[in-house]
């Protein structure tokens, strides 16, 4: 899985949960890093950013 905004690897942890977010953007899943999640700490600017 690709961070969606960075394009980073996102890893997993072992029981399968991403180290990163999930968030939707017009009714499509999109995934973000953790890296990207700390540049856009507000949803609004992720939103902003992915779309
Ligand atoms: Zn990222």
């Amino acid at each position: 899985m690709k961070c969606d905004l960075c394009g980073a690897k996102i890893q997993q942890t072992f029981l399968n949960k991403i180290l990163g977010t999930q968030i939707r953007v017009n009714g499509k899943k999109k995934l973000v890093c953790f890296e990207c999640q700390r540049k856009f700490p507000k949803k609004e600017d992720l939103l902003k950013q992915l779309s």
